[in-house]
């Protein structure tokens, strides 16, 4: 732990005390210390394959039972996987700030799970069968069996997620890219900030003069751009970022 901590918070802390519109913009990271395995920290392996062979539409055009199994396999392992410390705080910020938003490019439905309300899914959520013809989608439980098919009209259905070169749900990079704009600090939490266009918010964010923070034990590419940058992991930082603005009577 590096000496400075939790003083090395303090620039954040400050930002938060003054601000009334907050937003978190959450990867991977956020819920790898729930044990949900990162994507880029496995070797370019997810979960023992690679991304091209199971998240992609062609993947899914010639092979949608390996899809479906890498997807109810992945299912099975969040079922029993818990928000954390950093999920936790980030739940309880969204009643200590006027307007406290998470844009998430997580499937995993922790942040949900651990009682936000005000969050935009930019890669979907991986609790959702979709139909891939007609417009029936239904949500569902950690699930086995072959692969489903859709209850209105009997075509196969797929995950409700987006895949590598698929477009992002329509209207939510939109209203993602307006709550950037909007507000006055912006922590971005456990993403690798390369997968575009959720990588760019923290650019629209800083273009209107937000106070972008960045919490990640590794570097990355938007750190050098960052007004903050935290390097350790966002189970420790979040707890003590509650505990300081308690402190100074924020909550
Ligand atoms: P990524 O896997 O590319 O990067 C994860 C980042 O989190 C890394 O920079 C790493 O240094 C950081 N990190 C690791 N542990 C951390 C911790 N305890 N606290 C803070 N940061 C930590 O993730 P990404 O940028 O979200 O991009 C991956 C893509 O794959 C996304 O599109 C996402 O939809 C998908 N994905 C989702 C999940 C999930 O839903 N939990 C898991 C894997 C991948
Ligand atoms: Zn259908």
């Amino acid at each position: 732990m590096p000496d400075n901590f939790p003083q090395s918070l303090e620039p954040l802390a400050n930002e938060l005390r003054k601000a009334s519109r907050v937003l978190c913009l959450t990867g991977a990271g956020v819920s790898a210390e729930s044990g949900v395995p990162t994507f880029r920290d496995s070797g370019g392996l997810w979960e023992g394959s690679r991304p091209e062979d199971v998240a992609t539409p062609e993947a899914f055009e010639r092979d949608p039972d390996l899809v479906w199994r890498f997807y109810l396999a992945r299912r099975r392992n969040l079922s029993s996987v818990r928000p954390n410390p950093a999920h936790e705080v980030i739940a309880r910020f969204e009643t200590l700030f006027p307007e406290f938003n998470v844009v998430t490019q997580n499937v995993d439905g922790l942040h949900q799970q651990a009682g936000n309300s005000r969050i935009l899914c930019l890669h979907g959520d991986i609790w959702i069968d979709r139909c891939t013809v007609c417009t029936f989608e239904r949500r569902v439980e950690a699930s086995d069996g072959p692969v489903p098919r859709c209850d209105q009209c009997g075509a196969l259905a797929r995950p409700g997620v987006v895949w590598f070169g698929e477009m992002l749900p329509e209207g939510v990079f939109e209203q993602a890219v307006q709550l950037a704009a909007d507000a006055q600090v912006v922590l971005v939490v456990g993403t690798s900030s390369q997968v575009y266009p959720a990588a760019s918010l923290a650019n629209v964010a800083q273009q209107s003069s937000a106070f972008v923070a960045e919490i990640n034990p590794n570097a990355t590419p938007f750190s050098d751009s960052a007004d903050l940058v935290i390097p350790l992991n966002a189970g420790m930082v979040f707890p003590e970022l509650e505990r300081m603005l308690a402190e100074s009577g924020r909550i």
